[in-house]
């Protein structure tokens, strides 16, 4: 039994490390982690007003337990409002969700191999069909470039409103809006919802539970589902679903969109924004004084309380706390989670008019006006004068400025160059891709023959036929495989179509040179070259 152990105490040496040296290197660890506590001991008593000399002993305390890094989700219940930031919400869902659902149904002429859709992902042919706009694997700068106009038309829209995106065009947004309104219409509103939420898990509850999630799976299946048909011709493939005749790969796509809708727009929800999205977190990076965001007047509102003389104009009533859908309280002031949709504005603009207050305790609004307000008022009792000082110490939001102007002209010459880019790319290309095994072969005359498979990428919807030359300081032949006479190629309309030439040195080319450089081209009716492409000639030692 005593084995193992003396085993142990005579290896660590050996190694460097001893048991004790670890466990001083664990507690030193642990100390810098902050799990564990080190409290040093009592001071020992002076010897004739000096310290003794030595280190100061240090002991261990108990190690308490670690903080838990998870928190549970605290649950949000939106409640209803309208209003003029709802409104807008609702008209964005309708446009966006419209536009969704009926791209993929516009028909257009794609030639006799693909589906006649004007928008259409062709991930067999490796092709994006946007209406007349046409993105082959080659034009990938296109596809980059438009990401990053995406990007930053996501800066300046930032800079200059805030979060509208997060608020109303995102995704993730439209489909919770989407989620909650199903929620209120089978469940009841905010206050009936959490009543139940706390109460029995009885037949009731069940019935109710079970109804919000078929429909919000029927409406997962309805939207997120539909992303398949812009993979595929939407009418043969909606029949084929209802018919169950689709291909096992198209149901699981189905699925697979339908469960990620699911779980992000009905069960994860405000969760997504605040954890999973980037982009709260870089975008106060685009945010300055002027840029416009949801804010509460506290000049205005505190101190909060009763609606008489001696409180703001905020009456705690917590309406707008009650409506949000990430279940934070504007008043505390610039959040991560705050999606800038407006929707507390709502809220409390009912409350003013109830209160026959004015509108705007919370607003859209500068954080430079916001501390122009907070100074003009400093002091100041609550009041109409004060209100009054408030916002006349505003100034008009300035949407043209140094960060708007940079964004502006940047996103504007990427524009630009892609669309130059676009409109001047090739409608026709070659490329020769030379065969390497064997890299060349010496035939029964001495001779050396070297083979290449010519593409031609023909974007346009016609067939045509070409000359192809071969430039070389080489004496070579030129003969394409299966063909007599002058070499020629025909490409396919819209595809690549490949051709096998040779080129061939003669036993003893003039001045030695075996090895160069050749061009392929291919010629028009009219002699003019149309395409072009390099590559090398091997012609082996002697
Ligand atoms: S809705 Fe307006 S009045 Fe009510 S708590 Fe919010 S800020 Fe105050
Ligand atoms: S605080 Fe207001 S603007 Fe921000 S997410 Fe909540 S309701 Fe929307």
């Amino acid at each position: 039994m005593s084995r193992p152990r003396t085993r142990a105490r005579t290896a660590a040496p050996e190694a460097g490390l001893t048991a004790g040296m670890a466990a001083r290197a664990l507690r030193r660890g642990l100390r810098h982690a902050g799990l564990i506590q080190v409290k040093a001991p009592p001071a020992l008593p002076a010897q004739n007003g000096r310290r003794p000399h030595g280190p100061e002993p240090r002991q261990i305390m108990s190690q308490p337990a670690s903080p838990s890094l998870y928190a549970a989700r605290e649950p949000v219940f939106p409640r209803r409002v309208s209003g003029r930031f709802r409104r807008l919400k609702w008209a964005v869902m309708a446009v966006t969700l419209g536009i969704y659902h009926v791209l993929p149904w516009i028909r257009w002429d794609r030639g006799p191999d693909r589906p006649d859709q004007a928008v259409l992902v062709d991930l067999a042919g490796r092709r994006f069909f946007f209406f007349w706009i046409e993105i082959w694997p080659q034009d990938f700068h296109v596809v980059a470039g438009l990401l990053v106009m995406a990007g930053l038309g996501l800066f300046l829209f930032t800079a200059a409103l805030g979060r509208v995106w997060c608020g109303y065009a995102c995704p993730q947004t439209v489909w919770t809006d989407l989620f909650m309104w199903i929620e209120r219409r089978i469940e009841g509103d905010r206050n009936a919802r959490m009543k139940r939420d706390a109460g029995p898990h009885d037949a009731a509850w069940w019935r109710l539970k079970i109804a919000k999630h078929a429909a919000w799976l029927l409406i997962a299946l309805a939207t997120g589902g539909a992303w398949v048909f812009y993979f595929t011709d939407a009418p043969s493939t909606l029949v084929a679903l209802l018919t169950f005749r689709a291909e096992p790969g198209v149901y699981f796509f189905v699925g697979l969109f339908t469960a990620t809708t699911y779980v992000l727009g009905g069960i994860a929800r405000e969760q997504v924004c605040t954890y999973m999205c980037p982009w709260p977190r870089f975008q106060a990076a685009m945010l300055d004084k002027d840029s416009l965001v949801v804010t509460y007047r506290d000049w205005r509102g505190e101190p909060r309380g009763k609606p008489d003389a001696a409180h703001g104009d905020c009456v705690d009533c917590k309406a707008c706390v009650h409506v949000c859908p990430t279940g934070i309280d504007i008043r505390d002031g610039q959040q991560l989670e705050c999606i800038g949709c407006g929707l507390c504005i709502d809220a409390c603009d009912d409350v003013m008019a109830k209160l026959h207050r004015p509108k705007g305790l919370i607003a859209f609004e500068t954080l430079g006006n916001l501390a122009a307000s907070q100074a003009a008022t400093r002091g100041m009792p609550p009041g109409e004068a004060r209100t009054a000082a408030g916002m006349a110490a505003r100034k008009a939001p300035r949407f043209l400025r140094p960060r708007t102007f940079v964004y502006a002209g940047v996103l504007s010459a990427v524009a630009v160059v892609m669309l130059a880019a676009f409109l001047l790319r090739e409608t026709l290309s070659l490329t020769a891709i030379q065969e390497r095994a064997p890299l060349y072969v010496t035939l029964s005359d001495g001779s050396v023959r070297n083979a290449y498979t010519l593409r031609i990428a023909n974007k346009s919807h016609t067939a045509e036929e070409f000359r192809l030359a071969v430039e070389s300081r080489l004496p070579l032949a030129v003969a394409v495989q299966g063909q007599e006479g002058p070499p020629r190629l025909v490409s396919r309309p819209d595809g690549l179509s490949d051709a096998r030439v040779f080129l061939t040195l003669p036993p003893d080319p003039p001045g030695g040179r075996r090895d160069g450089e050749v061009t392929f081209r291919l010629l028009d009716a009219s002699g003019r070259t149309v395409a072009s492409a390099h590559a090398q000639f091997h012609g082996g030692r002697r």
